[in-house]
């Protein structure tokens, strides 16, 4: 699925250590198509049309471009890593011959600077041959997945005949289990779009118990006046994410690690939170689309107008091009709700996009009442759990 960045924060800087951001990470749409129609996808279902016109699958053309580009980012700011995420539509839809083309067109371009390749994908065309691609090519990817079919096939199905793809994908990761350890040792983690009409500890357990120990929960995306499929207010978000953090929190060594839980409770202990998703600035990565195209993130694009308007591309701007035409900076800035906010720290405001409302994003986010009561319950737990001494509240500004 195209998620949002899955920006790697355990090697983040600690608090005192955070620079200002500066752009080593793309978002490239490789595959404007999918074999899935997902209902709630950012790309197909929330009201952005672009992908209609866009190439298929990224051009030649593109791809020499945008090495270009990124060559010329690094030797600007003295990068000597760079990240190239792939997404789509389903990234694995490129094919592996243009796939290797791309990655061998950007790492030679950029040497020497490093680029490390990563990917997000649905995962129903994953086999052996391109586990062996990605082995090859120290290519890491994230999967798909929102829990049990009777669960996830509710919204993700495939395109055209509008079957469930949930038991299909969980077979194929049996088979390459079943093969070695490869699949594992390749897999970063697995993306997984919330729906709250499960119990929370229940979609914990069912992912440790599929062999999943490395997972993130995203809230589906939507603004005030682009609200999210089935929404009935953040109620039954703040309940499951509620449920789902006792489970995890009182899972003992065997616990997995949820990225949302991690972050929120790192910041609330004094590390600044730079996920995206948490109110994480997003100058430090850009999205690029098959015709070349750039923006600040593609989930934007469900704010429409002007966020789903192209006006940059790699053969006329530099990456970092964006943040100042759509003045990031200023559009970042949290309103004075979410300033004044006792959890602002660990919140941030939320998402970006979640907090547009047809005008600004100088709002709480749609989810504010599940984030507040979220960190609210971990701010308890951390207060009855540590010694006073070893541990205060972070103030917020
Ligand atoms: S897998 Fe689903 S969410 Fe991902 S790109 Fe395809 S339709 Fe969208
Ligand atoms: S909990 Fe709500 S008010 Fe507080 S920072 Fe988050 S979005 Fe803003």
């Amino acid at each position: 699925m195209p998620s949002r960045p899955s920006r790697a924060d355990t090697d983040t800087p600690s608090a005192e250590q955070v620079r200002p951001a500066v752009l080593d990470w793309i978002v490239l749409k490789v595959a404007q198509r999918c074999n899935l129609d997902c209902d709630y996808c950012y790309v197909y279902n929330r009201g952005d049309t672009s992908w209609l016109t866009r190439p298929t699958y990224i051009s030649q053309t593109v791809v020499h471009g945008l090495a270009e580009r990124i060559a010329e980012q690094c030797t600007r700011h003295g990068l000597t890593t760079f990240v190239l995420e792939l997404h789509g539509g389903e990234p694995l839809l490129l094919g592996r011959r243009r796939m290797q083309s791309l990655i061998d067109v950007v790492r030679e371009t950029c040497a020497p600077v490093q680029v490390q390749v990563m990917l997000q994908t649905n995962g129903l065309l994953l086999d052996t041959e391109w586990l062996e691609f990605f082995a090859r090519n120290s290519v890491g990817f994230g999967l798909s997945l929102d829990g049990p079919p009777e669960l996830a096939d509710r919204h993700r199905v495939l395109r055209g005949s509008g079957a469930g793809t949930t038991q299909r994908l969980l077979d194929i990761v049996s088979s390459l289990r079943a093969q070695g350890p490869l699949f594992d040792e390749l897999l970063g983690g697995v993306l997984c779009v919330v729906d709250p009409s499960i119990h929370g500890g229940t979609l914990v357990r069912w992912f440790v118990d599929q062999g999943f120990r490395d997972f993130d929960l995203l809230l589906p995306d939507g603004t005030y006046v682009n609200l999210p499929q089935g929404w009935t207010g953040p109620g039954p978000y703040r309940r499951f994410l509620l449920e789902a953090f006792e489970e995890w929190y009182h899972g003992g060594p065997d616990a997995p690690r949820i990225r949302l839980f991690e972050l929120m409770m790192l910041a609330l202990l004094g590390r600044t939170n730079t996920l995206d998703a948490l109110g994480g600035d997003l100058k430090g990565l850009c999205v690029v689309e098959s015709d070349g195209s750039i923006g600040i993130s593609d989930v934007l694009r469900i704010c429409l107008g002007p966020y789903a308007t192209d006006t940059l591309n790699v053969f006329e701007h530099p990456l970092d091009a964006p943040a100042d035409h759509y003045r990031i900076d200023a559009l970042q800035q949290p309103c004075d709700t979410c300033v004044r906010c006792p959890h602002f720290t660990s919140c941030q405001g939320g998402y970006l996009p979640h907090r547009f409302d047809g005008a600004s994003f100088a709002n709480p986010s749609i989810y504010c009442e599940a984030l507040y009561a979220l960190s609210d319950r971990m701010t308890a737990v951390l207060a009855a759990d540590l010694p006073a001494a070893a541990w205060q509240p972070v103030p917020s500004a």
